[in-house]
């Protein structure tokens, strides 16, 4: 048996067998066949755990205002060359109303990050009409930023069962070059603990391909979901924004777009490989490089899609990158192609059921501490 044979071998029989340097050199694989092995192996975690279902979570965008300036986000605090927008309160119910229609089973409400005691209160009147209109039946998690724990609290208590905050990157000094000095790892990484003592799923995850960053920090980050003890992991593709500081003279070639989707392909897998019971999103950001980005991100072991269900007449002023792909396929036809696309592979979708994560019913039997 080859080494890479040995490698994957060990890491489809239990978790946590890789050492950082054997994460390291999956990440860093460029060979076609080596990394057909490794999505191969990674695919074969992914069923065992989660069968050959895709759980589906429907997205709203619910505004761009943001108070936050990451260097890398088209909807950043200082970019004036966008319109700001705020969904009110029946705008984005009516999106909830089509994610029930589509049988989606699970939402996500993301936005720019706002901490005010309005737009708290706002948040929490909305999951409680959520919670009035759809029960427990359908899985709810936001994606809105660091705030307080007592926030956290508020929206667990009013019906939220999940939340998305990515660390980005687990490199303290990268991050440091990614965020304006007012920006803090420690409490982004504080953020997270909180959730937790919330009781939420708690998503986290990384950009890979960001200017700077090396395979070694990627396995770091792999290392970091397993210490953060994760039940769900969202991860894609750095993608360049022309109205950012971070991404304006970066050129978006095709050898720039084929490079980018291979390492975030081989994070999903190597991500997989590692943890095994945890929920990965093939994100988005891999559907910008490749029509069948997502499709490539389920065969490399991903197992939740988030599609898009905002109204379109938004959709252009909510690009955190560009490319942003199906700018104007409203959410039905987005329903039909993924359910054909997710057919043409051999996967078929979880509708109406909110797919959570298997780490979290795993974390939840084992004694606190
Ligand atoms: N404001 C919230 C939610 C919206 S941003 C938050 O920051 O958590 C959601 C994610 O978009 C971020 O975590 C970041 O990883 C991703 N993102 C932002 N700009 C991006 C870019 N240029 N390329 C790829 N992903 C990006
Ligand atoms: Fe705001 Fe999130 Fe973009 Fe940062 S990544 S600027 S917090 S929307």
């Amino acid at each position: 048996m080859t080494r890479l044979g040995e490698v994957l071998a060990r890491a489809v029989r239990e978790r946590h067998a890789l050492a950082r340097d054997e994460l390291a050199q999956l990440l860093e694989q460029t060979d076609p066949g080596a990394r057909r092995d490794i999505y191969a192996a990674a695919y074969e975690v992914k069923v065992r755990h989660t069968g050959k279902v895709v759980s589906l979570r429907g997205i709203v965008e619910m505004g761009n205002v943001c108070a936050k300036n990451c260097l890398y986000c088209g909807i950043r605090r200082d970019n004036r060359a966008l319109d700001r927008f705020q969904l009110d309160e029946a705008a984005v119910l009516e999106a909830v109303q089509r994610n029930l229609d589509l049988h989606y089973g699970s939402l996500v409400l993301q936005s720019g990050e706002i901490e005010s005691e309005a737009h708290t209160a706002f948040i929490e009147r909305l999951l409680r009409a959520i919670a009035a209109r759809a029960g427990e039946a359908l899985g709810i998690t936001l994606s809105l930023g660091e705030q307080t724990g007592e926030t956290y609290a508020r929206w667990r208590a009013a019906g939220a069962h999940r939340y998305l905050l990515r660390i980005e990157t687990s490199n303290p000094r990268l991050y440091a070059r990614l965020h304006p000095a007012d920006h803090s790892f420690e409490r982004r990484r504080d953020c997270l603990r909180l959730l937790r003592a919330c009781d939420y799923q708690v998503g986290s995850g990384v950009m890979c391909g960001l200017p700077g960053q090396t395979c070694g920090d990627l396995a770091d980050d792999i290392l970091f979901f397993r210490e953060m003890d994760l039940d769900m992991i969202g991860m894609g593709p750095y993608i360049p924004h022309r109205d950012t500081p971070l991404g304006h003279d970066i050129p978006f070639t095709e050898a720039y777009a084929a490079s980018r989707l291979a390492l975030g392909l081989n994070m999903i897998a190597a991500t997989r490989l590692y943890l095994h019971d945890v929920n990965i999103a093939a994100t988005t950001a891999l559907q910008a490089l490749a029509d069948d980005g997502r499709e490539q991100g389920v065969l490399a072991g991903a197992n939740v899609i988030m599609p898009n269900v905002s109204d379109v007449a938004y959709r252009r002023r909510y690009q955190l990158y560009e490319n942003k792909p199906c700018l104007d396929e409203n959410a039905e036809a987005c329903r039909h192609c993924l359910a054909m696309r997710l057919r043409s592979i051999g996967e078929t979708i979880n509708w109406d059921r909110r797919g959570d994560s298997p780490h979290y019913a795993a974390r939840n039997q084992r004694p606190h501490g």
